[in-house]
């Protein structure tokens, strides 16, 4: 398995393969970046077809880490973990612990969170080994409540934020009311997103390849249903990605009929070519890891001091954020993915020669 010269390899710190014969472990843990501060990222759990597949994500998503959180001004670097197994079957509280351990070893370098297929409880089954954990600890909300450390709703609300900056840029609106937006996902981010645009008075159309989870958003928001597949081609004003990485290829560039690309998965583009078609055909795509840094700015005051208010202040910022990538950009004549990967490298540089 190549690893220095892997096409994703991007000068990563250090990567560290880990086992555990008991528990069956088998994780990588990439460290990207630290410059800006500890590399905070999720723990995902995928049953990977191999040990190749495995690396190339874990490689990617914390070099997305990196840049999500120096352009959310955070002062965190970038990393993420990878374990290999069945989300579903392939639990053990051995093997959570086994992680933690790992996790451990690095001795706050990284920090874990969840990321899909690991949830509230198993960060606390590794947090019984390690204190380098977030995403946890209970909330305060707005309504005097608590919640536990579920970051979706925070990701949605910056998606939210990030999409009426999209909005207002490319189609001269201040308001959703009749907006037509299409999201691809309804899953705990795409879900929550959903209930805000409904509420600012948007009309939705939803897919998901959960049947169950659509037919109860639809009905919830009176959205209507549409096929996995069909929702690329709706003559809508937003796509919300909302639900895997790489959905921006050639094929559906060529037929999105949406002005705006605006969601919250991860690693939208399949390629970073696909930014400049999307530029050549007039698309305004706002940057996933700038539109989708709510749930890092939450994790982040978990271990900082949590204030709800000064929360979703920081949040708010992404619309700033992304109304100034949308200015440069509309400026420079360069797709908006090329102008964020662009200030995200100055901050860093930045802070490195401080
Ligand atoms: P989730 O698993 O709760 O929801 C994803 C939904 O997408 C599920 O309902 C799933 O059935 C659906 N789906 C899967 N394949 C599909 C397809 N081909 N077509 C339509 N629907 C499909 O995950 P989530 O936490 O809501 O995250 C959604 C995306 O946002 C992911 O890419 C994730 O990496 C990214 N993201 C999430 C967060 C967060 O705070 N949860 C933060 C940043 C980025």
């Amino acid at each position: 398995m190549r690893v220095f010269d892997h096409p994703d390899f991007d000068d990563h710190e250090q990567v560290v393969f880990c086992s555990d014969s008991e528990s069956g472990l088998r994780a990588i843990i990439a460290v990207h970046d630290t410059t800006l501060g500890p590399a905070l990222g999720g723990c995902r759990m995928w049953p990977y077809a191999s040990d190749e597949e495995a690396l190339r994500d874990v490689l990617r998503l914390s070099r997305g880490m990196t840049y999500k959180s120096a352009m959310a001004g955070l002062p965190l670097g970038g990393g993420k973990s990878v374990i290999i197994g069945n989300p579903r079957t392939g639990k053990s509280e051995a093997l959570l612990r086994a992680m933690g351990r790992n996790v451990e070893r690095l001795n706050g370098r990284y920090i874990v969170a969840e990321d899909s297929g690991t949830g509230v409880p198993d960060i606390q089954a590794m947090a019984t080994e390690t204190a380098h954990v977030s995403g946890i600890f209970e909330k305060p909300t707005a309504d005097g409540g608590a919640r536990n450390g579920d970051p979706s709703p925070a990701t949605a609300y910056g998606v939210f934020v990030g999409l009426k900056a999209a909005v207002r840029h490319r189609l001269d609106r201040g308001d959703l009311d009749g907006l037509t937006v299409a999201i691809q996902g309804v899953g705990s981010v795409g879900a929550h997103l959903a209930r805000h645009l409904r509420e600012a008075g948007a009309r939705l159309w939803i897919a998901d390849i959960d049947r169950e989870q659509v037919r109860r958003v639809a009905e919830e928001l009176d959205a209507v249903p549409v096929g996995v597949d069909e929702i690329f081609d709706l003559q809508v004003d937003v796509f919300a990605p909302c639900a895997l990485g790489a959905i921006l290829n050639d094929d559906t560039v060529a037929r999105l009929n949406a002005p705006v690309v605006a969601g919250a998965a991860n690693n939208q583009l399949a390629v970073a070519h696909h930014g400049r078609a999307l530029f050549d055909r007039g698309i305004l795509y706002a940057p996933d890891y700038v539109i989708n840094a709510g749930g890092v700015i939450d994790v982040h005051y978990e271990r900082a001091g949590y204030d709800h208010g000064r929360v979703l202040r920081h949040i708010e910022s992404i619309g700033g954020t992304l109304a100034e990538i949308f200015e440069r950009s509309d400026a420079e004549r360069l797709p908006t993915a090329a102008v964020a990967d662009r200030i995200a490298r100055q901050r860093i540089e930045n802070a490195r020669a401080r």
